[in-house]
């Protein structure tokens, strides 16, 4: 079985000090995690988060990627500069990127394609919105949001990261029921184990309003792999029971 990944996703919150409090936090009440544990944070404090996360088992990752090497790209950031500060995961596709900043999913499919280039794995993010799952949409959708990042990256999909996260219960309070989650996640698998013999290997993670109180339920679900954890990875005690619950 591969070990779950728990990731916390800081979106634009943060500042020095509280980024240091809240690693110090995490950091010392890790007790040597039996998943993999890592914390997507603005782009501006990866220079002091790097160090603060060396050589602990807390990785560093961005919320973002350019799908651009370089140059003239006024406000991106590279891939190589997410290496420079040793950053290891990139989460692509979020809904609030697709939503608030027009990203679609050629686009979203190219970043994954130069994260994965450039060594830093993509978190490829695919929900519906309410309007979506209530039209029974939500197969179509998120088949067709992953379709694009396979059809870019067929010979390299297993080193992706999934993340199934409904539009609707982003940010919401909201949860997708265990078997909901569980569906969509095993619809991504399938969809998986048809472009790759190691399709076991893509960890999916299910994200939106995951808490410390119904991490343990969702987690435990065939097909979940972990969890992208927005507002409960700003709370250390919640984001370390969410760690806790993917032992
Ligand atoms: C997210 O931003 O990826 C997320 C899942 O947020 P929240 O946990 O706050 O719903």
């Amino acid at each position: 079985m591969t070990k779950k990944l728990i990731a916390g996703n800081w979106k634009m919150n943060g500042g020095l000090a509280a980024n240091q409090a809240l690693l110090n936090s995490i950091l010392s009440g890790l007790r040597g995690p039996a998943c993999d544990v890592a914390v997507c944070v603005p782009a501006p404090y990866f220079a002091q988060c790097q160090p603060l996360l060396a050589q602990g088992p807390v990785a560093l990752g961005a919320q973002d990627v350019s799908a651009h090497e370089t140059g003239a790209y006024t406000g991106e950031v590279s891939v190589a500069m997410l290496k420079d500060f040793g950053v290891r995961y990139a989460i692509v596709g979020h809904s609030e990127r697709r939503q608030y900043h027009g990203e679609n999913d050629a686009l979203v499919a190219s970043k994954a394609q130069r994260a994965l280039a450039g060594g830093v794995t993509p978190i490829v993010c695919v929900g519906e919105t309410l309007a979506e799952r209530e039209a029974n949409r939500t197969e179509e959708v998120v088949k067709r949001q992953l379709a694009a990042v396979i059809h870019l990256n067929g010979h390299c999909i297993s080193e992706i990261v999934v993340a199934y996260e409904p539009v609707w219960a982003i940010g919401t309070g909201k949860t997708a029921t265990p078997e909901q989650a569980r569906d969509v996640h095993g619809v991504l698998r399938a969809q998986l184990k048809a472009a790759t013999p190691h399709a076991q290997r893509v960890k999916i993670l299910y994200g939106g309003s995951m808490n410390a109180g119904n991490a343990a339920q969702l987690l435990a679900q065939p097909d979940i792999d972990g969890g992208l954890i927005g507002g409960a990875s700003l709370k250390a005690p919640d984001f370390l029971t969410i760690i806790a619950s993917a032992a």
